[in-house]
């Protein structure tokens, strides 16, 4: 009997998991070597299940006390600037984030922690009350407003095909292919599910919310909570909330962003956690949450509570306890690389997450301390509070 020959591939680096980090990493890598780089996605690159494909997401330097996010997006901010000339596309559009006063404590708490962390790095943030609030932002009704005017708009699944295509360009091989397993006994070997084996020097493994099926005990695990997102067109003038007259804004619960890339504005809950199985969870949005993004509308922006829903989207987080990443090597075999648990704030970073990627991969010194991110569960800080998840987005 005659068999088919099972595929064999070898590559110096194998990339799993085509979301923007993975995309960010085979950017990264291309630019600093020659190396031979294989980036697999299950469904296809920036495909419609994993959590980096949707039309925009939010930039902001906006991290209530907590520099070392502020810093990391400064970083970022350099690097998007950098694709954008590469790649001559526009990707960020810089609008500021509004974060609107409230009743809801800690989101004030956040705010004004993000106003007065702003302020102290010189970084220009500014505080709007009353009729000065409502010259300068007449969308909005609150008492006042900080605004951070770093904040904007990022084209998310532009963003991340202009990386993969920039990858591609230098070199990269962009395939739709499911990982099955990964092995390292004499060299790495990668098995995918239609029985090839892919051997390589060195594996990234950027699988965002289905991370748990590649850890291995006394990793850092994640939990996926399911995500809802809703476009709304202002019943009113729809120039009124353009990238060019509306910031990002965050309100007590919800945040959303101008209607850039389609014409609705996106309002999220931006504190729902509801845990699932990325394989089963259902992909429709709940009508109770269009309700509770319409009523936060009806409190803070009353031109979009009775808004058209122009679309509706459901993507996962990969949360860790605390809500900081896992960007390390494996901590007993080097040539393993691991970036995820980007737990609902990882897409402004994805340049600088590719770049500290591809540092590791390559042994090189990381250019921004790691010790935060580590995949050891024992080096991690302590489970935070729910201010923290001021953090999402
Ligand atoms: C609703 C929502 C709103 C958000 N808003 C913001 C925001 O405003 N600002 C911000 O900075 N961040 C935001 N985030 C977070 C950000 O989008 C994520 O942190 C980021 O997209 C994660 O990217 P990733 O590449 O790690 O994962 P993903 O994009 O999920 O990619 C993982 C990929 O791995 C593939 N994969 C899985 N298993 C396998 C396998 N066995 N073999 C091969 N491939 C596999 C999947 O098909 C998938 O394509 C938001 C996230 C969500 C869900």
């Amino acid at each position: 009997m005659h068999l088919e020959p099972i595929l064999q591939l070898e590559t110096d680096v194998c990339i799993v998991g085509g979301g923007v980090m993975g995309a960010a990493t085979a950017y990264a890598i291309s630019r600093m070597t020659e190396k031979k780089i294989i980036l697999l996605d299950r469904y296809g690159v920036g495909n419609e299940y994993c959590s980096s494909n949707d039309v925009n997401r939010v930039f902001r330097y906006a991290y209530g006390n907590d520099p070392y996010y502020t810093k990391m997006a400064i970083e970022s901010l350099g690097l998007w600037k950098e694709i954008e000339k590469e790649s001559r596309q526009e990707l960020l559009i810089p609008t500021g984030l509004l974060m609107l006063e409230g009743d809801d404590q800690q989101a004030n708490e956040f705010n004004e922690s993000s106003f007065g962390t702003l302020t102290k790095l010189g970084l220009g943030a500014k505080l709007y009350e009353g009729p000065e609030l409502k010259k300068r932002f007449p969308q909005f009704r609150t008492r006042r407003g900080f605004l951070d005017p770093h904040g904007g708009v990022l084209l998310a699944s532009k963003s991340l095909e202009t990386m993969a295509s920039q990858a591609r360009a230098k070199g990269a091989r962009i395939l739709e292919k499911h990982v099955t397993a990964f092995r390292d006994r004499s060299g790495l070997e990668i098995e995918t599910s239609e029985g090839q084996t892919i051997r390589t020097q060195k594996l990234v493994v950027t699988v965002g919310p289905w991370s748990n099926g590649f850890l291995k005990d006394g990793l850092t695990g994640i939990t996926p909570t399911r995500q809802q997102v809703v476009y709304l067109r202002p019943s009113g003038d729809i120039e009124k909330f353009r990238p060019t007259s509306c910031p990002v804004f965050f309100t007590d619960h919800h945040y959303g962003l101008p209607a850039a890339g389609i014409d609705g504005v996106k309002i999220s809950n931006k504190e729902l956690i509801d845990p699932v199985d990325p394989e089963t969870a259902s992909r429709l949005v709940d009508r109770e949450q269009i309700e509770q993004c319409k009523a936060a509308c009806r409190k803070f922006i009353p031109d979009l509570a009775d808004g058209e829903v122009v679309k509706s989207k459901v993507c996962f987080y990969d949360m860790t306890t605390n809500s900081d990443f896992v960007i390390d090597q494996d901590p007993e075999d080097s040539d393993v690389v691991y970036g995820y648990g980007f737990s609902g704030h990882g897409f402004k970073f994805a340049p600088l997450v590719g770049k500290l990627l591809a540092e590791l991969v390559l042994d090189r010194e990381p250019s921004f301390d790691l010790t935060r991110f580590s995949s050891r569960n024992s080096h991690r800080k302590p489970q935070v509070t729910r201010g923290h998840l001021g953090k999402g987005e």
